[in-house]
């Protein structure tokens, strides 16, 4: 039963995630007050830009649906519950809405991702100077008809910069019984892709393009 699986141990994974477009996972507006940017990126209490484990962890997931041919019914998430050999993706993030399978807990934890110390670093120059450290772009969309701006479509955006980088960390679940290495191999083809995807919104409009590098695993 999959209830007593014994854990053995996790493994950790650890990388930097540096911006080579502008990034833009989005936040909400009333979080940061009243005469800030439209459409802002989510940032934590003191102001500072971060990706949410949850973000992280529907892109690499979905990335990983793609790769295995395992995209549910309409794009939705994969809920086979099927073992790891059929379904990857199932094991690792746990079935999408379904309690009746046997495969245990869901094997990897994605936690929130802040700044490197050397892009906290950045952050706290360009606060001190009374500078941004986020770019609002100006965006519309453009009537096919008449090549102007459409009507009512001119908004801000909110972006983290190039450059800006990010501490990935992760922390694998291994039970007794798992495929230790297919395991970790699935987790490093899954960043290697979302490298080569987009992360964020307007992904397909040049935003999101990350670099992971500097990968480290180890186990804990
Ligand atoms: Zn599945």
């Amino acid at each position: 039963m999959a209830q007593s699986l014994k854990l053995q141990k996790h493994i950790s994974f650890q990388a930097n995630l540096v911006c080579k477009s502008g990034l833009r996972i989005g936040g909400q507006e009333s979080e940061i007050g009243i005469g800030s940017a439209e459409n802002p990126v989510i940032k934590d209490a003191l102001g500072r830009p971060y990706l949410p484990g949850s973000s992280l962890k529907g892109k690499l997931r979905s990335m990983l649906e793609y790769k295995f041919k395992r995209v549910g019914f309409e794009g939705a998430p994969c809920g086979c519950g099927l073992e790891f050999n059929v379904c990857p993706v199932c094991t690792i993030f746990g079935p999408h809405k379904n309690n009746r399978h046997s495969l245990g807990p869901s094997r990897l934890i994605l936690r929130d991702a802040f700044l490197t110390d050397k892009s906290m670093q950045d952050w706290e120059a360009a606060r001190s100077e009374g500078k941004d450290f986020t770019e609002i772009k100006m965006e519309t969309s453009i009537d096919r008809r008449t090549g102007m701006a459409a009507n009512r479509s001119l908004r801000q955006q909110e972006r983290v910069n190039p450059g800006t980088a990010f501490r990935l960390n992760m922390s694998l679940r291994i039970f007794e019984g798992d495929d230790e290495k297919k395991m970790v191999d699935t987790i490093l083809d899954g960043l290697k892709l979302m490298g080569n995807d987009t992360l964020g919104g307007s992904g397909t409009r040049g935003y999101g393009w990350v670099e992971i590098k500097d990968i480290e695993v180890k186990d804990l």
